[in-house]
């Protein structure tokens, strides 16, 4: 049996996991299960997978889930706040964990895991966005082993030889490139975008996820986080990784090599599929996603990306290329902007620019500890709210 804790499993990928080790609870056993503060979620997930372990960040959170486990009668101890997610990414009877947690909130207890050496399934860019080399060199340190969740860095991951250390070029490889749906504002005229609303933006034509990162697909800024993440997984440089458009997110990504080949993965919009490919690896298994009909497909469409009308994009590329805590700077600027975003605290085109504004004023120094890290990440969350109280009075955006 393989043991796992999922970090986030009230969330969109937290509910897909146990989705998938539903299917195969011959071969999986949730030990841990980890949530913010969605009770309701958490106690219902406790019911079904009946986990050692229940961590709530928020304490008042891990009471009520307390109470109505020992009212139901169900064993699972309870633990709260954010050292108790680190402890369960660590416990021994844990083989595999899953990094779901949304922000660099999912950081600690993802390099936890990492110091643990265990099989870490990621979702959560932002933890390796921040730390970059901090984070891979832990993962290597510690021999822990790192296998990719996003569907872009799982479907490339499933296109290359099947060692994730080593350079590109060694391995035949002549760049990578990312597809992207474009989200809901592909099309919309330019001078509309500034008054989008937090409904239209979360509103994926594909693809069903957390608020979050259904926000960062709209700016694109989760392309960019991905790019990131590319260079940090596959070990490729800024110039090696290319952002591909394409509106109907059945290629997940592809890897072109030096003879010309260029090797693409397919399938549905649905995250079970590299789920379940991450947690059977180097195996497949049944992941429950419908099969893909090419013939009702038809056809398949591949665009460049526009820069003027996803900033954000450019935004990340060039925090890449600074490099140091530019990337954790970007991070937070965008994590403090989505929030306000959603919140109607800021518009649809503000979010570029306070993160714009974050990367200009906040300089970037070497991210070689995790106090360095922390420390620009708070400066640019300091420098983020500060940016929305010093704008124009706009008491509510419409
Ligand atoms: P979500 O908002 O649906 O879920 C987030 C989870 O994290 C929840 O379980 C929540 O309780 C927990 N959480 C939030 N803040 C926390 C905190 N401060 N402390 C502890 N736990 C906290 O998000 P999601 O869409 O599932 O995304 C999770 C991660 O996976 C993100 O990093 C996202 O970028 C990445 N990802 C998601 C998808 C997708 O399809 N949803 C695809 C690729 C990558
Ligand atoms: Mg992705």
């Amino acid at each position: 049996m393989i043991g796992i804790t999922v970090l986030g499993a009230t969330g969109s990928i937290g509910v897909s996991t146990l989705d998938v080790i539903s299917r195969h609870r011959d071969r999986f056993k949730a030990v841990a299960l980890t949530a913010n503060s969605d009770v309701d979620t958490l106690f219902m997930q406790c019911q079904l997978h009946r986990p050692e372990f229940a961590v709530m960040a928020q304490p008042e959170a891990a009471r009520d889930l307390e109470q109505r486990l020992a009212n139901d009668g169900l064993p699972t101890k309870v633990l709260s706040g954010r050292s108790a997610l680190e402890e369960v990414a660590q416990l021994p009877q844990c083989d595999t964990v899953m990094a779901a947690i949304v922000g660099a909130a999912g950081l600690n207890p993802t390099l936890a895991a990492a110091r643990a050496g265990k099989r870490i399934l990621l979702a959560n860019k932002e933890a390796l966005v921040m730390s970059g080399k901090l984070f891979m060199d832990t993962v290597h340190q510690y021999n822990a082993e790192l296998l990719p969740i996003d569907s872009e860095h799982n479907a490339i991951f499933q296109c290359m030889p099947q060692n994730i250390d080593g350079s590109l070029e060694d391995r035949g490889i002549r760049r990578i490139l990312l597809t992207a749906s474009g989200g809901p504002f592909l099309n919309m005229p330019l001078n509309k975008m500034a008054n989008v609303t937090p409904e239209q933006a979360i509103a994926h034509p594909n693809w069903s996820m957390g608020r979050k990162i259904s926000v960062d697909s709209a700016t694109m800024m989760n392309k960019g986080l991905e790019v990131i993440e590319a260079h940090w997984l596959f070990n490729a440089a800024e110039e090696q990784i290319d952002v591909v458009i394409h509106p109907q997110s059945v290629v997940h990504s592809m890897v072109e090599y030096v003879d010309g080949s260029l090797l693409a993965q397919l399938g549905q919009p649905d995250m079970r599929t590299p789920i379940a490919y991450a947690l059977s690896w180097p195996d497949r298994m049944p992941s429950g996603v419908e099969r893909l009909d090419l013939f009702k497909l038809g056809s398949l469409e591949f665009l460049a990306p526009d820069m003027a009308r996803f900033p954000c994009l450019k935004l990340a590329f060039e925090a890449l290329k600074a490099g140091g805590t530019a990337p954790a700077i970007l991070n937070a600027a965008n994590e403090i902007a989505v929030r306000s975003f959603l919140d109607n605290k800021l518009k649809f085109n503000e979010i570029y620019q306070l993160i714009h504004s974050s990367l200009e004023v906040i300089e970037a120094g070497p991210a070689d500890s995790l106090e360095a890290i922390f420390d620009a990440d708070s400066k640019a969350r300091r420098h983020a709210e500060h940016f929305i109280g010093q704008r124009p009075m706009r008491q509510a955006v419409q």
